[in-house]
């Protein structure tokens, strides 16, 4: 499959590309993982990237584009390839519009996962995570609750509730994803690419995309 992931946090982005590699061996590929990467063997782009970096700055998309175009080359992504995370801005859309068209790659689809707000609300906020940062193993209070003195089953460290997890920290996040993705959204539709899945459970969703992938 080639094709690109988007959905808000708490839409369960990890889990369904997770499932989606397994299906049918594609690899999943974000900026992030390019980016470090590259740094790490020390490619030309990789320190050209790596000043940017260590300046604070924003790596350019000029320069995340040409990683982007080694990137989909490599073999591993012969089987295809899910982009989790990108393209973030209609720029980036249309650049790597520009880059699949010149290295004759095409998508099959931009997969956006949707979920009612409520339902996110419940995954997030019911999550809690182990306060020892070597181990940040995650629980939820309903489904894989920690020890009953509210400490980690691991480590025995006392298990909190992120900061960014509060009902109105993810109020936020999820105002500013669909502000953000709303015209990345709108690009797609456009160009007749954009198809909605609802992901309630991760296992009907990769099954309903298995299916319109097959269509
Ligand atoms: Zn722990």
């Amino acid at each position: 499959m080639r094709i690109i992931l988007l959905g808000a946090p708490g839409a369960g982005k990890g889990t369904v590309a997770k499932l989606l590699m397994e299906m049918d061996g594609s690899v999943q590929i974000s900026t992030g993982d390019i980016l470090r990467a590259a740094v790490k063997e020390g490619t030309d782009l990789g320190k050209e990237a790596k000043g940017y970096m260590d300046r604070g700055d924003l790596v350019p998309d000029n320069l995340i584009m040409k990683m982007m175009e080694v990137r989909l080359q490599q073999p591993d992504c012969q089987k295809g390839f899910i982009l989790d995370g990108f393209p973030r801005t209609v720029p980036q859309a249309e650049a790597l519009g520009l880059l699949l068209n010149n290295i004759r790659i095409k998508l099959d689809f931009v997969v956006n996962l949707e979920v009612p707000r409520e339902v996110i609300l419940d995954r997030l906020t019911t999550r809690r995570t182990c306060a020892n940062p070597d181990c940040q193993e995650i629980y939820n209070v309903k489904s894989n609750p920690p020890a009953a003195d509210g400490t980690c089953k691991k480590c025995g460290t006392k298990v909190i509730q992120r900061a960014d997890e509060t009902v109105e920290a993810i109020n936020n996040r999820l105002e500013t994803y669909t502000q953000k993705t709303a015209p990345l959204i709108g690009f797609y539709e456009k160009q007749g690419l954009l198809r909605s899945f609802a992901s309630i459970n991760s296992a009907d969703t990769v099954a309903a995309i298995g299916r319109a992938l097959n269509a």
